[in-house]
């Protein structure tokens, strides 16, 4: 069976003294037992301090967004490769801030996606609907249109070491978690689309829920047959917070 994915996603939070507490929280209270593994994503001048404070523990250290070029004049960006070489185990792409804000297209998330995985990273593909997609009843079609980029960009193969983040863009952020049933509805679905190019493949991709989890609500998340983690942003800011939802992940294995 797969494992539990918990993964923290800092966004543009934190601050040296601030990272290494919340690291030494995170690592001191790791709950006891397996079948889950605890990922957290500092901002990009971190990363390479956090992978260091949590060498040896079972934490590991991904990082929020990455260039889809391997290198050369691109001011500002970060290479796939220089994740790698600083022991960044995953990379987000395509979170709907990234897309919103930044006006990442389908392709251009599909291109990171392709170049995380060539420099040996596990990239963790964001998709979901707006509440006004949700609404019009289009949160398939959009979820499919995000999904299919990557698939027409790395085939169904790639997804043997990728992760896909289900993150409806009206719970991030505001308080209002999908229920489990939601969640589970568009899980589902993502894992049928994938089954139907390859059942092996889909039967063990890791699919975490996004959208304000917490402790209070995550272990309803977590008992849903399709929901593999979570992608924790708010509740991934204070050890407590996260430990809470990775105990209720340590609680159904
Ligand atoms: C996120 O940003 O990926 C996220 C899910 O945020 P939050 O948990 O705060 O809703």
């Amino acid at each position: 069976m797969r494992d539990f994915l918990i993964a923290g996603n800092w966004k543009m939070n934190g601050s040296t003294a601030a990272n290494a507490e919340l690291v030494a929280g995170i690592v001191a209270g790791v709950p006891a037992g397996g079948g889950f593994s605890l990922l957290v994503c500092p901002p990009f001048p971190y990363v390479a301090a956090v992978v260091a404070q949590a060498e040896g523990s079972p934490v590991k250290v991904g990082a929020q967004n990455v260039s889809e070029h391997e290198k050369g004049a691109f001011t500002g960006e970060v290479a796939p490769g220089m994740l790698k070489d600083i022991g960044c185990d995953y990379v987000i792409v395509g979170h709907s801030e990234r897309r919103a804000l930044y006006g990442e297209s389908s392709a251009q998330v599909a291109a990171k996606f392709v170049a995380a995985q060539a420099a040996g990273i596990t990239p963790i593909l964001c998709v979901g609907e707006t509440l006004e997609e949700r609404e019009a009843g289009a949160t398939e079609k959009v979820v499919d249109e995000q999904l299919d980029a990557a698939l027409e960009a790395a085939g169904i193969d790639a997804f043997g070491a990728a992760v896909i983040a289900y993150e409806p863009v009206w719970a991030i952020g505001t308080g209002m978690t999908a229920t489990p049933e939601q969640a589970q509805d568009v899980h589902r679905h993502i894992r049928a689309r994938l089954g139907a190019l390859n059942a092996q493949i889909a039967a063990g991709v890791q699919i975490l829920y996004g959208g304000s989890m917490k402790g209070e609500n995550a272990a309803g998340l977590l008992a849903q047959p399709d929901i593999d983690g979570g992608l924790i942003g708010g509740a991934s800011l204070k050890a407590g917070d996260f430990l809470a939802i990775a105990q209720a992940a340590a609680g159904i294995n």
